[in-house]
């Protein structure tokens, strides 16, 4: 049985780097993924790993960032 929960307000969470939508907590076989509703990345089942989708829905941002720092020198 598979169950979705909303994550909380004050739980910051980067939004999905492909379609921007707030990810959501899925539990199931007791176990916990944070995903994109729809469907783009999840975090491995296991502990809540909110760190985890954000560096990974960072990863465009930190591109760019590096991008910038070589120009620069
Ligand atoms: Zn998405």
């Amino acid at each position: 049985m598979i169950q979705i929960y909303q994550i909380q307000p004050a739980i910051f969470c980067e939004p999905c780097k492909d379609c921007g939508a707030r990810p959501v907590l899925k539990l199931e076989k007791k176990k916990y993924t944070v995903m994109c509703p729809n469907n783009h990345y999840s975090t491995k089942p296991g502990l809540v790993d909110v760190n985890d989708w954000n560096m990974k829905n960072k990863i465009h941002n930190q591109l760019s960032n590096l991008k910038s720092v070589q120009k620069a020198s």
